[in-house]
């Protein structure tokens, strides 16, 4: 055991002095894409201090399911949710009690309590320009400096031009996608690699859904710079004894996976965004229609439900994998799937262990500075928190101890599964490219059958 051990400690050494080489290796060798200026290490050592310095946090707030559908796509799994509120001393307050003269408050946690080994991470390596004891952990800081931040303005150049998709109009499904290919190769797959490699190839390590719609478009990278393939998966991720969904974006990051969903476009006829003033108005009031649209639809019930469903999935899914694949490492509980329009993205975070459900507090969170193309300009806190996100299994996110205890179990979902369910779910929840509706069970909040219909 004990020689083991040191054959562990030894290998991860060699780990780390590899990675201290990758620093200079990776941000000479990597892919150049044009002559528009590429960061140097100092320029990115800068840019990382200054973000961290002009850094805005965003807060998150407990959230309770009160009715879900079991047995079914994420899409249809019914999913309401609340807000868990507590009382002044910090007690979560049973929602039967509260009435008019209740004083009830929701509980909010700050991302950076939540990703402090993260903070604390970056925080050191521009401080001292050292890197922490993890070799996991430095190894996705120089992902994000060799492959996002050294080529900044070149991919903010090409992430620019979701704001001017106007090929086709009529035809969300190719705007979406426009959009989906554009974000997941020059923002998200370059955030992070799936294993420790000097090979530098950052940027190809994701894919995006290929249902029937995605066939024959998109095949390369639309912003028409970079001239990139873009991969497509067909997978989807769950279990037919829980719920099952197709993540629009899967990117492979450092020790497993993390899925990015879009919201379902039905709301889209809505009179906001299709009326004669929207065709009539000016470049810049469209803009603010579309913003004040994605805002909406990413906050519509059917896409709540939505991603709930599939950030409990992906939770359960994630905690499978770790003790499949990482078995020398304690497994991460507190696990995130990003909610994503063009302009905007909420996080959605489920502690399984704990039967823990977080989203961030108020609107949505900007993924941009300025709206107006071409200035528009990435905001640094948003890529400072995607790329925690992305890194989870890396970076180790939890809540603070005391909001543990005060938390647990406030979600209100597995204390209504019985343990042989849960066994069932455990059993059966995996990757794959089909699922078969089951049965839909439908619950509320006492854990009573609402219906139960046979497929
Ligand atoms: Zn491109």
């Amino acid at each position: 055991m004990l020689s083991q051990l040191s054959k562990c400690v030894k290998a991860r050494s060699i780990l780390q002095l590899k990675i201290e080489r990758l620093t200079f290796f990776s941000i000479e060798s990597t892919k150049k894409y044009s002559k528009l200026r590429r960061w140097t290490e100092e320029d990115v050592i800068d840019g990382i201090s200054k973000s961290l310095a002009k850094y805005k946090d965003i807060q998150f707030e407990p959230f309770r399911i009160k009715t879900f559908t079991l047995g079914s796509s994420v899409t249809n799994a019914n999913v309401k949710i609340e807000q868990v509120l507590s009382d002044i001393t910090g007690e979560t307050i049973e929602p039967d009690t509260v009435n008019g003269s209740t004083e009830a408050f929701p509980k909010i946690i700050n991302l950076n309590s939540i990703y402090r080994n993260g903070f604390n991470a970056l925080e050191q390596h521009v401080t001292d320009g050292k890197m922490t004891d993890n070799v996991d952990v430095n190894f996705v800081i120089q992902a994000m400096k060799a492959g996002f931040l050294q080529d900044l303005d070149f991919h903010e150049r090409c992430l620019q031009k979701i704001f001017v998709n106007e090929d086709d109009e009529d035809d969300d499904v190719d705007e979406e996608l426009y959009e989906t290919a554009i974000l997941a190769n020059h923002l998200f797959s370059r955030l992070t690699m799936p294993r420790i490699s000097n090979s530098a190839r950052f940027g190809s390590h994701f894919s995006i859904l290929n249902d029937d719609r995605s066939r024959n478009i998109h095949r390369m990278c639309p912003c028409d710079m970079c001239k990139e393939k873009i991969p497509y998966h067909n997978s989807g991720i769950g279990s037919e004894m829980m719920f099952y969904g197709y993540p629009d974006i899967i990117v492979y990051s450092l020790g497993g996976k993390c899925n990015i969903v879009r919201p379902q476009q039905e709301d889209r006829n809505y009179p906001l965004t299709r009326d004669d003033h929207d065709f009539e108005a000016e470049f810049d009031e469209k803009q603010l229609i579309e913003l004040k649209r994605q805002k909406e639809l990413l906050r519509s019930s059917q896409n709540i439900s939505q991603f709930v469903a599939q950030c409990i999935t992906f939770s359960f899914y994630q905690k499978l994998y770790q003790l499949k694949y990482r078995k020398d490492i304690l497994p991460v509980s507190l696990i995130p799937t990003i909610a994503l329009s063009g302009m905007h993205f909420d996080i959605y975070m489920y502690d399984i262990d704990n039967d823990i459900l977080l989203r961030n507090k108020g609107d949505p969170i900007p993924l941009w500075r300025t709206c107006r193309y071409p200035e528009a300009k990435l905001d640094m806190s948003a890529i400072l928190q995607i790329w925690m996100v992305l890194n989870h299994l890396t970076l180790n996110p939890s809540l603070p101890q005391e909001d543990i205890q005060s938390l647990k179990g406030s979600c209100d979902f597995l204390h209504l599964l019985p343990q042989e369910r849960i066994d069932l779910i455990e059993s059966t929840i995996t990757m794959k490219k089909t699922f078969m509706p089951w049965e839909y069970e439908e619950f509320d909040t006492k854990g009573n059958y609402i219906t139960s219909t046979s497929n």
